[in-house]
């Protein structure tokens, strides 16, 4: 699959609002935010979607995503009260960018269930 923005983000060739990186990931904040927080945490290798992914061989990159989201969370002040994690993958899930991706969201109460 072609590359999408984001790699050209992980090579830093647009500029974006950097909150968190690794070797492996990086997080940033999302320019159409949906709530006060809005981070996307990615891994910097290419995997399209949810779909791409198998635990054995990405397990530990995975659990790197949720270690970033708690620390982000941490440090943007948001962990206490809640916050929520969203994946989607595909054309019904609502994907538009295809390079995997973990939406943080918090700083407000969120809604059930999700449009
Ligand atoms: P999704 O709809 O799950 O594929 O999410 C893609 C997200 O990427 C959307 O929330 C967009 O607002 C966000 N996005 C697209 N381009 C950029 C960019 N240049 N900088 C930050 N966020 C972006």
């Amino acid at each position: 699959m072609a590359e999408t923005i984001f790699s050209k983000i992980i090579r830093k060739e647009i500029p974006v609002d950097i909150v968190y990186e690794t070797e492996t990931v990086l997080a940033f904040r999302d320019i159409n935010p949906q709530a006060p927080v809005h981070v996307l945490i990615i891994p910097k290798v290419e995997i399209p979607k949810i779909t791409d992914l198998d635990g054995k061989t990405h397990g530990q990159l995975l659990g790197e995503l949720f270690d970033a989201a708690n620390k982000i969370a941490n440090d943007l002040g948001i962990a206490e009260d809640g916050f929520r994690l969203v994946f989607n993958c595909g054309s019904n899930g609502g994907q538009d960018v295809f390079h995997l991706h973990m939406h943080l969201l918090g700083g407000r109460k969120m809604t059930w269930p999700p449009g």
